[in-house]
């Protein structure tokens, strides 16, 4: 039987001195196909310099991961609170803004959405709970009362807007205002903390 590789050595009968014949033979071939380094066949590290480095300001960074986290705390001051809890709700759906879940502690709160006519026997609370709350912070006034007292605005007894008490970042109109205006108003803090800096805080 004709013998012309290594492989078929184990497989027949040969002699010693053939065997060592092939097997030089053998390596002789393969050192003479052997000359260039195989290249590694996924580039992982190439690829991962060209497709997945990037570059992006700290700032940038940082108040995405902040506009992407908000929590807001619960301040259900009057009827606006339904329009309110019915955006939290499945139809509306603030978890697609991570924004699910109402802080019942201030300290876990960055986010004050003022549903409701503020009384000034109340403002104290509110003010209190606002203070509490970790920084960075914003406020969203919703409806008319928390921006100017609404229909009560002449009353002796309600704030004429959360303003007074406490700094507001966005006003959202209408008596109530409905969920997609409260939506469309936390997309609007959102572009608001999106271009701020660190130098803000
Ligand atoms: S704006 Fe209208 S719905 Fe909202 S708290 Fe005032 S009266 Fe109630």
């Amino acid at each position: 039987m004709e013998i012309d590789s290594f492989n078929d050595i184990e497989t027949c009968g040969v002699s010693a001195s053939d065997t060592d014949r092939i097997e030089a033979e053998t390596i002789e071939d393969l050192k003479a196909h052997s000359q260039q380094p195989i290249p590694d066949p996924v580039q992982w590290l190439q690829a991962e310099k060209t497709g997945s480095l990037f570059l992006t300001k700290l700032d940038d960074i940082l108040s995405w991961a902040r506009k992407s986290s908000m929590w807001p705390g619960v301040c259900f001051t009057a009827c606006c609170a339904f329009e309110f809890i019915t955006t939290e709700a499945s139809r509306f759906d603030l978890s697609r803004f991570g924004m699910e879940i109402l802080r019942a502690s201030p300290r876990q709160a960055d986010l004050m959405i003022t549903a409701g006519t503020l009384t000034w026997k109340t403002a104290p609370k509110i003010k209190r709970i606002y203070d509490q709350m970790a920084e960075p912070k914003w406020v969203i006034a919703m409806g008319t009362c928390a921006i100017s007292g609404g229909i009560f605005a002449s009353s002796y007894s309600v704030v004429p807007g959360y303003n007074r008490i406490i700094p507001v970042d966005i006003y959202i109109p209408g008596c109530p205002p409905r969920p997609e205006a409260l939506i469309h108003g936390i997309q609007m803090l959102h572009e608001k903390v999106a271009k701020g800096t660190l130098r803000q805080g």
